[in-house]
């Protein structure tokens, strides 16, 4: 059976060819109910919003029917997983349905096996599902780039991970899903052809500027290996600006676009930890939160190695490589200087940054309640909120001597304003995940709506919600989460 929601489909990966993917239907899942939606995403994807309330929807979403026009798939990769050659990976339980005409990707997570679930079971639980749904919309709230997700269907059939759950389908949307591991795979088969139809495809889709640069001699390659590089930097400076652990930053989950994807062990910051890793199984901390934007560089080392056929010169390779060595730390201050409200850059910056993440580090400060209580504290000219969160106040009030100064430089006003809009007051905490997760397994979905609509505007005050705002309960430490999910 199909289902029509009048979605004019274009499928630009589909037309590269078997070598990229294997076609294949989803797996159907019994009884299933809706646990949670995005209007905002179906906005974007042309969707009307009461579809989105119909068992039609929820039969297709689900992986049940097929939507008309669509044209599911999964798309085969490989990649480094934890800094060693993992060879072939590929979607292994998520199914593209096909491109929308407006350019957008569509994919069911969780729509069972295919020919790359390898031991995989092709599922995803409930539980998994719910943090991707709410940590896409999230980062998107706080405006950073990342797949969307559109809608999450829940079934009653159990899914064996470390104690038995019930499965979930989450709905993705993205420009693409394309990884630094699709270009791993067919380098490392040395399949030359293919990897070069990649490449030209990427460049004409998404870096379209790439193919008349003058830089690296007019050589397209090189500047996409560029683009990645400072999309990728861009992204790292937002994350760590933010204090967000991806938590897998395997080749294979590392977007082509500079978008965050795969969420799986992720975790916001509660206290700044430099060295926190949040996901259980990374026994080597390799993903700690403060190697993140090494490890793009790692990672993104290994997209120019796949690259060099193309590119045909190392000397180009390692120039358009090292442009995340610029990109991020500028990137990086500049996200700092606008979380202190800096409007421009001064001299003394750098060691302002520095000082203010020490103390952070030495005092195992909140990171989101202390951002949040200094944007107020500059907007009310009262930093004793601030102050308390330090157990040494000398040293927070010397740090503080040397802001006022570079602050008194600048319109107060104005750098409230730019920190309450850099800054949030909500963020995905494991707790707040845990809490909507734990009423969602009981069947009531009010929580994760909550959480839903003030990630959406993170910056907003929301009156009535500080609870979501609050410093962790004691419990949250204990919340294990690992890759298996
Ligand atoms: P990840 O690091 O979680 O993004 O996944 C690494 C690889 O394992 C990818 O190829 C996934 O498609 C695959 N994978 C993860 N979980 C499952 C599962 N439950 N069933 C099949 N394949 C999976
Ligand atoms: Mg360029
Ligand atoms: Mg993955």
């Amino acid at each position: 059976p199909t289902a029509d929601i009048g979605l004019a489909w274009k499928h630009g990966f589909a037309a590269l060819g078997p070598d990229f993917f294997t076609e294949l239907r989803p797996t159907p899942l019994p009884a299933p109910h809706w646990v949670g939606t995005s209007t905002a995403v179906a906005q974007l994807i042309g969707l009307d919003a009461d579809w989105l309330q119909r068992d039609e929807a929820l039969q297709a979403f689900t992986g049940n029917t097929l939507l008309a026009g669509s044209r599911p798939l999964a798309s085969v990769y490989s990649g480094h997983q934890f800094g060693v050659w993992a060879g072939q990976l590929g979607d292994g339980r998520a199914i593209l349905l096909g491109e929308t005409a407006a350019g957008l990707e569509i994919q069911l997570k969780g729509a069972g096996r295919t020919p790359y679930s390898r031991m995989g079971d092709g599922r995803a639980v409930l539980r998994s599902s719910i943090r991707e749904f709410l940590c896409s919309e999230a980062m998107h709230g706080l405006g950073i780039p990342t797949s969307r997700a559109l809608c999450i269907t829940g079934s009653p059939a159990p899914v064996r991970r470390e104690e038995v759950e019930t499965a979930s389908v989450v709905t993705r949307v993205a420009p693409s899903f394309v990884r630094f591991g699709h270009f791993e795979h067919f380098a490392a088969n040395d399949l030359q052809a293919q990897l070069k139809t990649l490449a030209d495809y990427v460049i004409a889709r998404y870096y379209p500027e790439c193919r008349d640069t003058r830089d690296f001699g007019g050589n397209a390659y090189a500047a996409l290996l560029q683009d990645v590089s400072e999309r990728t930097a861009h992204l790292m400076a937002q994350w760590q600006a933010v204090g967000f652990c991806h938590g897998v930053m395997n080749t294979d989950n590392m977007s082509i676009l500079g978008l965050t994807i795969d969420y799986g062990p992720f975790q916001f910051l509660d206290a700044f930890v430099p060295g926190h890793v949040c996901n259980h199984s990374d026994n080597q901390g390799r993903y700690a939160y403060n190697r993140q934007p090494n490890v793009a560089y790692w990672n993104l080392f290994c997209l120019a190695q796949a690259l060099l056929p193309l590119i045909g010169d190392q000397e180009l390779a390692k120039g358009a490589l090292e442009s995340y060595k610029t990109v991020f730390p500028e990137a990086f201050m500049a996200r700092m200087r606008s979380k202190l409200g800096l409007a421009q850059a001064r001299e003394k910056d750098a060691e302002l940054i520095d000082g203010i993440l020490v103390l952070l580090a030495q005092n195992a400060v909140d990171h989101t309640i202390f951002w949040r209580r200094l944007s107020h504290a500059v907007q009310q000219d009262d930093f004793e909120p601030v102050r308390d969160l330090f157990a040494d106040r000398t040293a927070f009030n010397n740090w503080l001597l040397s802001y006022s100064e570079l602050l008194a430089l600048d319109n107060k006003a104005l750098a409230a304003n730019l920190m309450l809009k850099t800054n949030p007051k909500f963020v995905l905490r494991n707790h707040l995940g845990e809490q909507a997760i734990r009423a969602a397994k009981l069947g009531d979905f009010s929580e994760l709506q909550t959480l839903q609509r003030l990630l959406e505007h993170p910056f907003d005050e929301h009156p009535g919600h500080d609870a979501y705002a609050a410093f962790p309960p004691d419990w949250a430490s204990s919340i294990e989460i690992s890759c298996s999910s």
